[in-house]
């Protein structure tokens, strides 16, 4: 039988049809690997990608800001300086506030640089004490395009679905320095299979005018999380703690398929160690919002958290949240697999 180049897309289009089914049916609760396994590797390298991929994260996070010729690269700030050897390898570049920005430096240019562990750009000395070594090794920093390929490759590979949670970096200020990040992003996700909500991907944003614009202006199908922050006002100066109101949860409904609020909008500990909720996912939940609330960190527990054991018991068990961001996808993932057991 001749194989015809139409009989080829037919098949390809069912292969991608059962993989969206797959996808649409992904299990909960979800375990986002935040920046990776980033408790083990510098984050977002490619090599802390594939150890939370091997690890059984459900999705990997993706941190978005644009370089000078507008290719979006995977970095959570828009400053360059705590993750990488910028001010050796181009010392004169800085900003008059002493910042390296990606947004001042060609694809070209960033790609000469080296990844490290995050560190305090002013002392030196490492944010995280015990996580991977300073100095060692070789990493750089990766485009979207080349993450989604590599994420993209190790499903087939492994046979796995792992999603994708790509967040748009503080896209008011992007646009203040003349370049509209979600504008493009988002053909770039779409042309990579993320487009509807049955596609393995959450967007993510801290910014709710942003997350309006892209659902209304810029035409997003896909699912779409508002982000929380932990304090009281957000990079735009918006009020994050009216969010956290049934009437502010209201009007996030109307436009994302949920939030991803900080630990401690969600759950507290008193000084005696005693677990206090703050209903906000109860609310959130009356509203048809899904709740991932960020981070899980083992060596960085919330304030008087007794226990990592604890923290996922207060999260997914008290709490009853749809997901997490975790830095140690391995030690969430066991601790689901136990309970399930
Ligand atoms: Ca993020």
């Amino acid at each position: 039988m001749k194989f015809t180049f139409h009989m080829k897309k037919i098949l390809i289009s069912l292969v991608l049809a059962a993989a969206s089914v797959a996808s649409g049916a992904e299990a909960r609760p979800l375990v986002i690997a935040h920046r990776g396994a980033s408790g083990y590797l510098p984050e977002h390298t490619l090599a802390a990608k594939a150890m939370a991929h091997g690890m059984g994260a459900d999705f990997l996070e993706q941190d978005l800001v644009l370089t000078k010729d507008d290719v979006p690269m995977v970095l959570h700030d828009v400053h360059i300086d705590t993750v990488t050897d910028v001010a050796k390898v181009f010392p004169g570049r800085k900003r008059a506030d002493g910042r390296f920005y990606a947004l001042d430096f060609t694809l070209v240019e960033l790609k000469q640089l080296r990844v490290t562990e995050r560190f305090n750009a002013k002392t030196g000395a490492p944010v995280f004490a015990k996580r991977f070594p300073a100095g060692l090794s070789e990493f750089h920093i990766s485009t979207l395009e080349e993450e989604l390929q590599f994420i993209q490759g190790l499903n087939r590979s492994t046979g796995r679905a792992v999603g994708i949670y790509p967040e748009i970096k503080q896209p008011k200020w992007h646009r203040e320095q003349g370049h509209d990040i979600s504008r493009i992003v988002l053909p770039i996700l779409a042309r990579y299979g993320y487009a509807t909500k049955s596609d393995a991907c959450f967007l993510q944003c801290f910014e709710l005018a942003e997350v309006k614009r892209i659902r209304d202006e810029l035409g997003w199908q896909g699912r779409i999380v508002m982000l929380i922050e932990g304090k009281a006002k957000g990079e735009d100066g918006a009020d994050h703690n009216a969010l956290c109101t049934p009437a502010g949860l209201k009007e996030i409904a109307a436009v994302a398929d949920g939030i991803g609020p900080a630990i401690m909008r969600v759950v507290t500990w008193s000084s005696t160690g005693e677990v206090k909720l703050t209903g906000l996912v109860k609310t959130a939940h009356e509203a048809g919002l899904v709740v991932h609330p960020y981070t899980i960190r083992v060596d960085e527990l919330p304030k008087n958290c007794p226990s990592a054991e604890a923290l996922h018991a207060a999260l997914f068990r008290e709490a009853g949240i749809d997901g997490v961001f975790t830095d140690f996808t391995d030690v969430t993932r066991a601790w689901l697999k136990s309970k399930s057991e």
